[in-house]
């Protein structure tokens, strides 16, 4: 081999290492994950927490990693459909509003696309004892890639996000199957319809959990997912069950702004929330 060869192959060796480096440089800055990045909690209740003590549900969106463009247009959509219902739908990113009092004033809270530490330590206890004690949950897309080191959460959804759809296209279009059961998040909706998403894999599938109830799955014959692989089959994307008195609901659509603009996407989620807040 002579010395011009080795160059360059020294060269494009430096080139994929620094490459693949600042790829994972930006991806942690992305997610939030540098050390200079630290969560941002809200320690002081700053309210107001005007719940009317009806149809009310409190809509959060909270964000300490990647933050969705789709959060926008989706706390605009619910609250109009919401109006619809004769709901009261205050959104905030406050995480002062998870105390006892202001959680017991509605009847679900909406996560909303939430990401990283959110919550303090204080603020789960009282998300949790509001849900044990009859309280509604209602998940959006990354509301199951958050809250890593706290258990009981983990638990309520029965499982995390794993990984999603990236190569050879990270948002493809798909057909969701909706599942026969009778439940108001797959009322009205046909037995397959496709739209246009982040497909998310789970770390466990739900299906063979007690308690749970899968609402719609995707149909992984109708995309590739090249890297990384889907779910083998059996793809649960939202499912529901009981909590003590509590109810929760989970859909992993809506990493994409048009879910909120798609009629059976909107079916399906008011469907949901409105299960969990007992409506
Ligand atoms: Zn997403």
């Amino acid at each position: 081999m002579n010395h011009k060869v080795l160059t360059i192959g020294k060269g494009v060796i430096l080139m994929t290492l620094l490459l693949l480096g600042g790829s994972a440089v930006y991806a942690l800055y992305v997610l939030k994950r540098l050390p200079w990045q630290k969560p941002a909690f809200d320690h002081e209740f700053v309210g107001p927490c005007n719940a009317s003590g009806g149809k009310a549900v409190l809509l959060f969106s909270k964000t300490n990693g990647f933050r969705h463009k789709s959060i926008e247009k989706g706390i605009e959509a619910i609250k109009a459909e919401g109006q619809k219902l004769g709901w009261q739908v205050d959104a905030t990113e406050d995480g002062g509003y998870f105390n006892p009092t202001c959680l017991r004033s509605y009847k679900a809270v909406i996560f909303l696309s939430t990401t990283g530490d959110i919550l303090t330590d204080t603020q789960q206890k009282a998300f949790q004892n509001y849900i044990e004690n009859g309280g509604g949950y209602a998940g959006i897309h990354s509301a199951s890639d958050m809250e890593y080191d706290w258990d009981w959460y983990g638990q309520l959804l029965g499982t995390r996000f794993r990984d999603h759809t990236f190569l050879p296209n990270p948002a493809p279009v798909a057909t969701i199957v909706t599942e026969p059961v009778q439940h108001p998040a797959t009322a009205g909706l046909p037995a397959r319809w496709s739209k246009k998403d982040e497909w998310y894999n789970f770390k466990d599938n739900v299906r063979d959990m007690p308690g749970f109830t899968v609402l719609l799955t995707v149909d992984e014959q109708t995309y590739s997912a090249f890297w990384p692989k889907a779910m083998q089959g059996d793809h649960p994307i939202a499912w529901t069950r009981t909590v003590g008195k509590g109810r929760m609901f989970y859909t992993a659509i809506g990493h994409t702004a048009s879910t909120f603009e798609d009629k059976n996407a909107l079916m399906h989620i008011m469907g949901g929330i409105g299960w969990a807040a007992c409506f």
